[in-house]
This record gives C-alpha cells, sequence and structure tokens, in this order.
C-alpha cells in the first residue's frame, strides 16, 4: 500500500507538472528518461523475477493438484462427487466472470487518448496481438491446439502472442495429463516423479517469495510510471474494476452458493453461513486458504456437522485445488486489462481465457498473492504488456482477501454438497433411528 500511494502520488504529481507547465515542466523529456531509463527497468526486474518461474509452477502445480485429486479414486464416490461439483461451481464462476466484464467494461472507463498514450507507452505487445485477433484462428483448431504436439515448445512460446500453437492453455493440459496419468500409476512406480515435481512448486514459489520481497519497490516504480502517464483516470478506472470484482465475488457468494446450498445440499443458507461464519473471516483476514485450513476443518466438523473422513477430504484438496473467488478475479482482471490496452478478443480467445482460468483455479497454490503468477501468464499469451499488472498490483491485497473468503466458502459449500449424497446413500443401508 505504501509502494502504491508513493508511486501514485509522485507520478500524478510528475504528470500534471509536465501536462500543465508546473515546476517540472522544463523536465518533460528528463521525466520520460527518469521513467523509461531508470523507474521502468527497476518494476520490471520484479515482474521477470516472477515470469522466470511461472512456467515451472503452473506445471508443477497442475501435475500435484490433479495427482491429489486423482488419489480420489482410492476414495470412489467421493471424490467423483467432489469432482463434479468443483468443475460445476468453478464453471459457473468464469462465465459470471466473462459475463461481468463484458457488460460492465470497466477497462473501458479509460479516455481514448490515455489509451493510446498507454499502448504507445508499453510497447508494440498489444498492438501486435490486435492483429493477431483479427486473423483470429477458427474454434475448431483452437479446441485442437489445446493437445500440444510438442508440450517443450509450447512452453518455450508460451507467452508469445504470435505462437501459432496453443500456447499456456496446452502446457496446462499437457500438466493435466501427466497429473492424471501419475494418479493411475502404481504410487510407488511415480514416487521420485512425485517428489520432483513437489520439489519444483516448492522452489518456484521461494523465487515467487523473492519477487514479492521486492514488490514494495516494484509497485511505486510500476505504479509511478502508470499514473505519470494515465493522471487521474487511474482512480476511476480502478475503483470501477475493484468494484466489478467485488460484485463478481458478492453475486457468487450470496447468490450462487446459496441456490448451490438449497438445491443440492439440501441446507437452509442462513445456518450454513452462520455456522461458516468462522472460516469465512479467518480467510478474509489471512487472505490464504491454506492458513485457514484448520480452521476450515473445525468449522465443517463442529458447526456443519459434515462427516470428517468427507470433510478432511474435500477441504485438503479443495484448499488448493477449488478456488472459485480465484477464478472470478482473474477473469475480470485479464479482461479488464484487455480492455485497458485495447486488446480485442474473439469469442475464441474469450473461451481460452475462461479455460485457462478454471484450470488457474486448480493450479494457484492457497497462499497471499498465490494467483498473481497465472495472471501475469495469462497476460502474456493473450498480448497484454505484464507491466499492465502494476495498473492493479496496489490494491491486489484487499481483493485478494475478498477472493479467499470465497475460495474457503466454496470449499465448505462442496463438502455439505457431498456430505449430502454420501448420507443419503447411507441411509439406504441403515435407517435413522
Ligand atoms: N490467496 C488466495 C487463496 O489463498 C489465492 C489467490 O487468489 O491469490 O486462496
Amino acid at each position: 500500500m505504501v509502494g502504491l500511494v508513493l508511486g501514485l502520488t509522485l507520478g500524478l504529481l510528475a504528470g500534471w507538472s509536465v501536462a500543465t507547465g508546473g515546476p517540472l515542466e522544463a523536465h518533460a523529456a528528463n521525466l520520460s528518461w527518469w521513467i523509461d531509463g531508470l523507474v521502468q527497468p527497476v518494476g520490471r526486474i520484479f515482474l521477470r523475477i516472477i515470469f522466470m518461474v511461472v512456467i515451472p509452477l503452473i506445471v508443477s502445480a497442475i501435475v500435484i493438484g490433479v495427482a491429489e485429486m486423482g488419489d480420489a479414486r482410492t476414495l470412489g464416490r467421493i471424490g467423483l462427487r467432489t469432482l463434479w461439483v468443483t468443475l460445476l461451481l468453478s464453471g459457473i464462476s468464469v462465465v459470471l466472470a466473462l459475463g461481468l466484464v463484458n457488460v460492465l467494461q470497466p477497462g473501458r472507463a479509460i479516455d481514448e487518448t490515455r489509451r493510446v498514450q498507454l499502448v504507445a507507452a508499453y510497447g508494440g505487445a498489444s498492438e501486435k496481438s490486435i492483429e493477431c485477433a483479427k486473423e483470429a484462428k477458427p474454434i475448431s483448431k483452437t479446441l485442437l491446439d489445446l493437445i500440444p504436439e510438442n508440450p517443450l515448445a509450447e512452453a518455450a512460446n508460451a507467452f508469445n502472442p504470435d505462437n501459432p500453437g496453443g500456447g499456456l492453455l496446452a502446457v496446462m493440459v499437457f500438466s493435466l495429463f501427466i497429473g492424471v496419468a501419475m494418479a493411475l500409476s502404481p504410487p510407488e512406480r511415480v514416487a521420485v516423479l512425485r517428489g520432483f515435481f513437489d520439489g519444483v512448486f516448492e522452489v518456484s514459489m521461494r523465487v515467487i517469495g523473492f519477487a514479492l520481497k521486492l514488490a514494495p519497490l516494484g509497485v511505486a516504480c510500476l505504479s509511478f510510471s502508470v499514473a505519470a502517464r494515465l493522471g487521474l483516470d487511474i482512480f476511476r478506472t480502478l475503483g470501477f474494476y475493484a468494484a466489478v470484482v467485488v460484485g463478481g465475488l458478492a453475486l457468487h457468494q450470496f447468490v450462487v452458493y446459496p441456490v448451490v446450498l438449497v438445491l443440492l445440499a439440501r441446507r437452509s443458507p442462513a445456518e450454513f453461513f452462520r455456522g461458516a461464519k468462522e472460516a469465512i473471516v479467518t480467510a478474509f483476514s489471512t487472505s490464504s486458504s491454506n492458513a485457514t485450513l484448520p480452521v476450515s476443518l473445525r468449522v465443517a466438523e463442529e458447526k456443519l456437522s459434515i462427516p470428517p473422513r468427507i470433510a478432511r477430504f474435500v477441504l485438503t484438496v479443495g484448499a488448493s485445488a477449488n478456488q472459485n473467488g480465484t477464478a472470478i478475479y482473474e477473469g475480470i482482471t485479464v479482461l479488464f486489462l484487455a480492455q485497458v490496452f485495447g486488446v480485442e478478443l474473439t469469442v475464441g480467445q474469450q473461451l481460452i481465457v475462461a479455460l485457462m482460468c478454471i484450470m488457474a483455479g486448480i493450479g494457484t497454490a492457497g497462499v497471499p498473492g498465490g494467483s498473481l503468477p497465472l495472471v501475469v501468464g495469462v497476460l502474456l499469451t493473450i498480448g497484454v504488456p505484464a507491466e499492465a499488472i502494476a495498473i492493479i498490483l496496489g490494491i491486489d491485497r484487499f481483493l485478494d482477501m475478498c477472493r479467499t473468503a470465497l475460495n474457503v466458502t466454496g470449499d465448505l459449500v462442496i463438502a455439505a454438497v457431498v456430505a449430502k449424497g454420501e448420507s443419503s446413500v447411507t441411509r439406504e443401508y441403515q435407517p435413522v433411528a
């Protein structure tokens, strides 16, 4: 927050002085020199550290996430029910996000001349992808490209908007296949491979940790250059964006979940939310699904009367593999930034963003800021300059608190739905006394 406030204030001041002939006017040329020569490169170091590990992070996270879900085989019906409710809720959340951002268009709130300046300032990447969008691939080819011919080539070109293949999404699908295959293999034969992916994930998260240590400085630098170029427009645009994200999360929390609770879990939503309150508040204050896990487990068993074996399985897997809040946030953020930078996405490309967000939900670590590397990856894939993330980074912590609360509620909702199915099955054998 301090980095953001400092960067924005100084940036606004510098931009305003230059525009209105203030004390800095004589230094207008110097200002661009400072931005291009010093401020932006420092901000970019922060981003580069994240880029470096995006691919290994995504691959290892999805492989492990899917393999864990796959272990559900041993749990049979519980695993399958968890899987389908997870997919259903993730699908609804992404549709909701894309619908909201397309209807409300928060990224278009920005002044046209400002947009042109932004695109010019951040290089031709977005112009290039505007051209790419014009010659978009037919849907059939888009779908076929989901299965990569050469996963390594896709990984190497994942951030190249001119890449003719499936890019990052193809890498995600590849990881999905490896995860499923790993779950179906005898555990002792794949133990080393599993350990390897665990290690890659651990190390990548540490590197992200290094980047986050630099975050205050990086955010200050990136927001300085954005504010100097965008002026006061930044507040209007950012406020609108944050309102759309919070609105989307609220709709899912207070409309979608209650409907699912009534229809699939046959529970009173009011009673459910009363019971789940403690876990939701913990998620909100820690911004971490993983850190909330112990509280969710207790709440599920003690307050929501979910059988321990179901709670343990669903909540543990869900803490990293079911993140509806994250999916909503990623969908809105990516399309918002595409709108800000005037990158027009075809229906096919939006479909790709949707699929990527669903997979990103599986691949996001349940830690504060866990989804940032994924957002950066998706942005680069569709040709929005990654510096764009500077616009939203400063307010990310608040949005993280909100989306984590939804992530954790979602896990408890799934546990309730799965428990309902189980109780009706057991009742056939053990009539309630
Ligand atoms: N903080 C989120 C969680 O732990 C992940 C994210 O969206 O950054 O669930």
